[in-house]
């Protein structure tokens, strides 16, 4: 499968904005890194919310 949501978790902070603002539910923190993960990426809607909400820019929609 290709990839659609890619996240730096070198830049994620863990904030959970994209998290709570993603339409999908399909991030969501994992607890043992404290970073933001994707679960089915084949249902991202590709309108870049998590992006724009991203305040360390982590997210790449491609
Ligand atoms: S682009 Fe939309 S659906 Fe896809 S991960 Fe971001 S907020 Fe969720
Ligand atoms: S909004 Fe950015 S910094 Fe916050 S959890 Fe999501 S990817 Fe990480």
């Amino acid at each position: 499968m290709n990839k659609i949501v890619i996240i730096d978790e070198e830049l994620c902070i863990g904030c959970g904005a994209c998290v709570s603002l993603c339409p999908k539910k399909i991030l969501y923190i994992d607890k043992k890194s404290g970073k933001c993960k994707v679960t089915d990426e084949s249902r991202c809607d590709r309108l870049r919310g998590c992006v724009k909400i991203c305040p360390v820019d982590a997210l790449k929609i491609i």
